[in-house]
């Protein structure tokens, strides 16, 4: 099985709005910006101080954000606020469970073994009542958890995830944003339930078979083009 999924959760905004996004997504060389790369680089800090790790940045994570011309002094700070978000989240939820880094698979319920990825973080309430999918994010484009493609995704995989006598008695699903760029403790949680997910799923089931055919549809839009792999080839892009 490929490393890779064909349509991961992360640019499944970007597939739902354009089919043919998709195909370029195959095809293009990956273009990780600096921001990307220092964003992969906080993010692997996150996971390990979210998991008990020592709180301050590992040599290597220093070196690798030197190099990346991303301060030492910034780059703790933001490190620090994402678990003080992180660690709200679980108080506010007064979690009992949870997983980090965990591979989901929301395609299963809708027939796509192409449609899968990594969640960030997934716990559940010590009630059993509510399922939180949380997202780290560390980018300076604020990022709203409503109807957050990515995070409704790994909602519907972590569903299939937990132990299926626990998902039967859960009812709400809490979206997180976990963003120490943002104001605030960088915290944002958006409440939904199991049919908008269900429902969710249906939308992705009807739009991603258009990424099967022969000749999948070009829909050029802000939405779709603006993080569209193929957007510098594409002579049909929007933006
Ligand atoms: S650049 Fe825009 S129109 Fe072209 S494939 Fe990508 S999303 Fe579709």
């Amino acid at each position: 099985m490929s490393d890779h999924a064909r349509i991961p959760p992360s640019y499944l905004k970007t597939a739902l709005a354009c089919a043919m996004a998709v195909i370029w997504n195959e095809t293009v060389e990956d273009r990780s910006g600096r921001a990307a790369m220092i964003g992969t680089v906080l993010h692997d800090e996150f996971e390990r101080v979210a998991l008990g790790g020592d709180p301050s940045l590992t040599p290597n994570a220093v070196i690798e954000l030197d190099v990346l011309d991303c301060g030492q002094a910034r780059a703790q700070t933001l490190l620090d606020r994402a678990i003080v978000a992180l660690r709200a989240l679980e108080e506010r939820y007064q979690i009992g469970e949870r997983w980090h880094e965990v591979r989901v698979d929301p395609g299963a319920a809708i027939g796509r073994s192409d449609f899968w990825g990594t969640s960030d973080y997934i716990g559940i309430s010590g009630d059993g009542s509510t399922l939180v999918v949380g997202d780290a994010k560390f980018g300076k484009i604020k990022i709203d958890p409503r109807l957050n493609e990515q995070l409704l995704a790994y909602a519907s995989g972590a569903l299939r995830f937990i132990d299926q006598g626990v998902a039967v008695g859960i009812e709400t699903i809490a979206i997180a944003i976990i963003q120490p760029t943002a104001p605030g403790i960088g915290l944002v949680v958006w409440e939904t339930d199991r049919q908008m997910v269900a429902d969710f799923l249906e939308h992705c089931r009807e739009r991603l078979a258009l990424t099967d055919l022969d000749e999948p549809p070009v829909e050029p839009s802000a939405t779709a083009c603006q993080w569209c792999k193929g957007r510098y080839e594409c002579p049909s892009r929007a933006i």
